[in-house]
C-alpha cells in the first residue's frame, strides 16, 4: 500500500489572484496569444532587462525555437552539460545536430570549464549552459570561450527565473535565454516558457517562427518561413501575470526554507549541502544534497516515502540514459561527476508554503534513513 504523502516535493502557490486574471481573459473573449501574453512578456523584460521577451508553450519549445532561429542544423555540434533534464539536449537532436555532452563540477552541479574547452571542435556552433536547480553557471569563462570560438550562448534558465550572476539576471547573459513556467519552477502557468534576448535579428526570427512563419499585413498573413505554433494562450499568460506579481515573495520564501535546511543539515554526516558561490543568488528551484557515494540513495528515497516524505533524484546523467548512450556510444560512468551526481543527488521537499517544523521533520527522517542506509 502506498503511504499517504504528508510532505510533498513541491506545491504550486496559487490563490484567487490567478482566478481573477483568468476570469478577465475569459470575459474578454480573446483566448489565444494576446494582451495578457504581452503583459507577461513586459513583466519578464522588466525583470531580466533584455530588449525582447517571447512567451512560448514551454522551456523545451523556447530552447528549440532558439536553436532554429540560430540556424543550428545537421553537421553542427552543440555543447550541453551532461547533468540536466533531457530537454536541453533533445532539442539539439530535433534539429539534426549533435549534442556534445560535457561533465560537471560536483560543488555547483554546473558545467566543468576544462571539459567544456576540451570538447570544442570546428563543428561546434553553440553552448547551452544550464543553471542547475536555480544556481547560475559561472558564466564569464563560458562567455570568453564562446567569444574565442565564435559560438552562440543559449542559456537554459528553466530553473533560474530571478537568479543572478554577478548582479545580472540569469537568462539575460548569453545571446538568448529560456525560462520554464512548469509547476516546479520559480513561477508557473501549468505549462509555459519564455525566450529573452537583446539580439534584434534573432528576435525577428523568433517572432516569425513562433507563429507559423507569418507576418501580418493588411489583415492577412504573408508566410516567410515554415514556422511553428509555439504561442502561449492568454489564459495561461493570465496565470503567469498573477504569479509574476508574487515572484519576489516566492523567491524570498524559497530562500527562507533553504536557510532552514542549511541550518538543520549542519553537521549531518554522509551528505554535502548545496553551496552558493559569492557571485550568485540562488532561486532554490530544488534543494539538492549530494550523498556519499556509498549511500544507497534510492533506498533513502524509499525510506522517506514510507514516512510520507516525497524526495527524488536531482536530475539525470544524459550519457547514461538509453537514447544518448546508444546513439552516441557512451558508457555509463564515462562522465564521472555527472554520473556520480545522477546516482547520489537527492532533492528534498521545497516550496514557498513549507513551515520550519516540516523542514525539521524531513531532516530528522533523513538522518534516520542515512543511519540505516
Ligand atoms: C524544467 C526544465 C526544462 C524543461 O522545461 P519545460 O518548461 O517543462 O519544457 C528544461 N531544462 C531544465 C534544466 C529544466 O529544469
Amino acid at each position: 500500500m502506498e503511504t499517504e504523502t504528508v510532505i510533498p516535493l513541491t506545491r504550486p502557490q496559487t490563490d484567487d489572484a490567478e482566478l481573477a486574471e483568468i476570469a478577465e481573459v475569459l470575459a474578454s473573449g480573446y483566448l489565444t496569444q494576446g494582451p495578457k501574453v504581452e503583459q507577461l512578456e513586459d513583466m519578464i523584460r522588466a525583470l531580466v532587462g533584455t530588449e525582447q521577451a517571447f512567451a512560448v508553450t514551454s522551456a523545451t519549445t523556447a530552447l528549440h525555437l532558439s536553436l532554429v532561429a540560430l540556424d543550428i542544423g545537421p553537421g553542427d555540434e552543440v555543447l550541453v552539460p551532461d547533468f540536466t533534464f533531457p530537454a536541453t539536449a533533445n532539442v539539439v537532436v530535433q534539429q539534426g545536430a549533435r549534442p556534445v555532452l560535457v561533465d560537471i563540477d560536483l560543488d555547483t552541479f554546473s558545467v566543468n570549464h576544462e571539459d567544456l574547452a576540451r570538447r570544442v571542435t570546428p563543428r561546434t556552433r553553440a553552448i547551452i549552459p544550464v543553471h542547475p536547480f536555480g544556481l547560475s553557471a559561472d558564466m564569464d569563462p563560458i562567455l570568453e570561450g564562446a567569444k574565442r570560438h565564435g559560438l552562440a550562448v543559449v542559456e537554459d534558465a528553466a530553473c533560474a527565473l530571478g537568479a543572478t550572476y554577478r548582479g545580472r539576471q540569469a537568462g539575460s547573459i548569453g545571446q538568448v535565454g529560456c525560462f520554464s513556467f512548469h509547476p516546479r519552477k520559480s513561477i508557473t502557468t501549468g505549462e509555459g516558457g519564455m525566450i529573452v534576448t537583446s539580439d534584434g535579428a534573432l528576435a525577428d526570427r523568433i517572432r516569425l517562427l513562433r507563429s507559423h512563419g507569418g507576418i501580418r499585413e493588411h489583415g492577412r498573413f504573408r508566410f516567410e518561413a515554415a514556422g511553428f505554433n509555439y504561442r502561449l494562450s492568454d489564459i495561461l499568460a493570465a496565470v503567469g501575470v498573477a504569479q509574476m506579481r508574487k515572484l519576489d515573495g516566492f523567491l524570498e520564501a524559497r530562500r527562507r526554507v533553504a536557510g532552514w535546511y542549511d541550518a538543520a543539515l549542519d553537521g549531518v554526516e554522509r551528505l554535502i549541502r548545496p553551496s552558493t558561490p559569492e557571485w550568485a543568488t540562488h532561486t532554490y528551484q530544488s534543494y539538492v544534497v549530494l550523498l556519499d557515494a556509498d549511500v544507497d540513495r534510492d533506498g533513502v528515497i524509499a525510506a522517506l516515502r514510507a514516512d510520507g516524505i516525497e524526495t527524488t533524484l536531482g536530475t539525470y546523467a544524459l550519457h547514461a540514459q538509453p537514447f544518448f548512450s546508444r546513439t552516441y556510444e557512451l558508457q555509463p560512468g564515462e562522465l564521472p561527476n555527472s554520473y556520480r551526481a545522477f546516482r547520489s543527488s537527492l532533492a528534498l521537499p521545497l516550496h514557498g508554503g513549507m513551515r520550519e517544523a516540516q523542514v525539521e521533520t524531513v531532516v530528522a527522517r533523513l538522518r534516520a534513513a542515512l543511519d540505516a542506509a
